[in-house]
């Protein structure tokens, strides 16, 4: 007899000697074995949730087929039953009209917790119960019957920790493949903003939140500048933090001010990005329209991922700053030649491919050795300033000046032909030369600036970046060749200049 249970039983132990997906693939294999095994016309698996005595159906297998259930049954007035089946293992029902067996599956199910920052691996048990049914009276369960079924059933329980472990691992590995991807997808994008909208779709795409969005904080941390989304079509939205309603605002505010690693309110999850004591940001998600719960696991997974968001977010933040300021003359705050060059090349290329004009002015200031000479450098330096801020403030916002060195400035005109660029040289001219050195400084004299300028014309005058600077270079010397304070077009003034 015992020789036939334990081969009984190593049979059904071989059957369930897989790695299997996940729960539901092992009961699955499980309960209809278990229904061949004991002649069963009905197997039933609840969830056990011991805190509020309550059975959760999950899966029901009759002869023909499983199914997926859900159903709650409440075991609080049956305190007899529920003592006997936690101290045996084993129970007979007490309810219904024909023989049927309560068993009871314990197994360990590997769990991450969060605590304040820090995330720890936990062991979770969990309780199961399979009601095994037999449908005619005479058909009880005997006591060798109740002592296969208990060794069967921790046979089932074994293997449900088994699943369990293999399924949070794959679930890990998953996410971290992941999280490695975006990370270097981040890492390889050239612009911030293109990073955050790759990041965005990332974590949409492999958490599957039906909402993400991130919550870009100004430079200093004391606004929020832009709101990037993204829904499940993939599609990223983007919004101005000014149309941020104040509640909202108020409520990063709080969150922020916390010290809080996450908040949940309504349904989304918030993660403020810190580095260090700088706000980064926020990352929100959630599932509302769907309104499937958040996986545990991949919250964790996100919030531990958060801090490599914050951190790429600040570098990139830094690096764009630094880039932009080198962009920049300290002197004057116009473009460098470097940004210029690539901007005019661009420009040309613009011009070429959709048949525009374009003008180039190159301006110099007059005998601007001697204003250093005269008034000393510090009102050199002053009217230098000056003299950019005129050119600033005196141009279409298409048009791109630089400080091309020294005293020198070239301005890029798109879309503007010679003529046209003649009325902007003498608006400028106009306007440098109201410029007066504070009389302070002169004795009471009035001292103005006075600048030459040259001008070429694409395509006209040159094809090139380097053919449309020599063409205003020669206009330019011509002018400065007993012409100071006037300006002259290439075109115009050709057939004059040396060969
Ligand atoms: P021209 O009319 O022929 O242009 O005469 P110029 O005296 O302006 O001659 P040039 O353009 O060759 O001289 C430019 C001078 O500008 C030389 C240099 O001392 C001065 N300079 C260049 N950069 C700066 C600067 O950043 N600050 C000051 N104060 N002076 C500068
Ligand atoms: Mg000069």
């Amino acid at each position: 007899m015992f020789d036939k249970e334990a081969f009984t039983l190593f049979k059904f132990g071989k059957k369930l000697n897989q790695s299997f997906q996940n729960r539901r693939e092992l009961l699955d294999c499980a309960l209809p074995a278990l229904r061949d095994l004991f002649k069963l016309d009905r197997v039933y698996f609840f969830d056990w949730q011991l805190d509020r005595a309550l059975l959760s159906l999950k899966m029901m297998c009759k002869k023909e087929y499983c199914m997926d259930m859900q159903e709650d049954i409440s075991v609080l007035n049956e305190p007899e039953f529920l003592k006997k089946l936690l101290q045996d293992g084993i129970a007979d029902s007490t309810d219904l009209n024909y023989p049927a067996v309560y068993v009871l599956l314990k197994w360990k199910r590997p769990a991450m917790a969060l605590d304040g920052e820090d995330v720890h691996n936990v062991i979770k048990e969990s309780v199961g119960v399979l009601r095994l049914e037999r449908f005619r009276k005479n058909r009880v369960f005997n006591e060798a019957d109740k002592r296969m079924i208990k060794a069967v059933a921790e046979e089932i329980s074994h293997n449900l920790t088994n699943t369990e472990v293999d399924q949070a691992k794959n679930q890990r590995l998953n996410i971290a493949t992941a999280l490695n991807d975006l990370a270097t997808i981040f890492a390889s994008s050239l612009r911030l903003s293109d990073g955050l909208e790759l990041i965005l779709q990332g974590v949409q795409k492999y958490f599957r939140f039906d909402r993400v969005r991130l919550y870009q904080t100004t430079y200093d941390g004391s606004k929020i500048k832009t709101i990037l989304g993204v829904d499940i079509s993939g599609e990223v939205t983007r919004q101005s933090g000014e149309d941020l309603p104040e509640d909202e605002r108020t409520l990063l505010r709080d969150i922020f001010e916390s010290g809080a690693a996450y908040r949940t309110i309504h349904n989304v999850v918030y993660i403020p990005l810190k580095v260090q004591r700088n706000k980064v940001g926020f990352l929100t998600f959630d599932n509302l329209l769907s309104r499937r719960r958040i996986n545990y696991l991949d919250f964790v997974s996100l919030k531990q991922f958060s801090n490599q968001i914050a951190l790429a977010i600040d570098n990139a933040v830094l690096f764009e700053r630094v880039q932009e300021l080198s962009n920049y003359d300290e002197l004057t705050k116009l473009p460098v030649r470097r940004f210029f060059n690539e901007k005019f090349a661009e420009e040309i290329y613009r011009s070429k491919r959709f048949d525009l004009v374009m003008s180039v002015i190159l301006l110099d200031i007059d005998l601007f050795k001697q204003i250093n000479d005269t008034y000393g450098h510090q009102i050199g330096d002053w009217a230098l300033k000056e003299v950019s801020r005129v050119i600033r403030t005196s141009l279409r916002q298409t048009d791109f000046p630089c400080r091309y060195g020294g005293d020198e400035m070239v301005i890029m005109l798109p879309r503007t032909n010679g003529e046209e660029a003649k009325i902007i040289a003498k608006r400028l001219k106009d306007r440098i030369g109201a410029i007066a050195i504070p009389d302070r400084y002169t004795d009471g004299e009035r001292v103005t600036l006075s600048i030459s300028q040259g001008i070429s014309v694409f395509p006209q005058d040159g094809q090139t970046a380097a053919e449309l600077f020599e063409k205003a270079d020669k206009a330019l010397y011509w002018v400065k060749d007993g012409r100071r304070g006037t300006f002259a077009v290439y075109r115009e003034v050709a057939d004059q200049l040396p060969q």
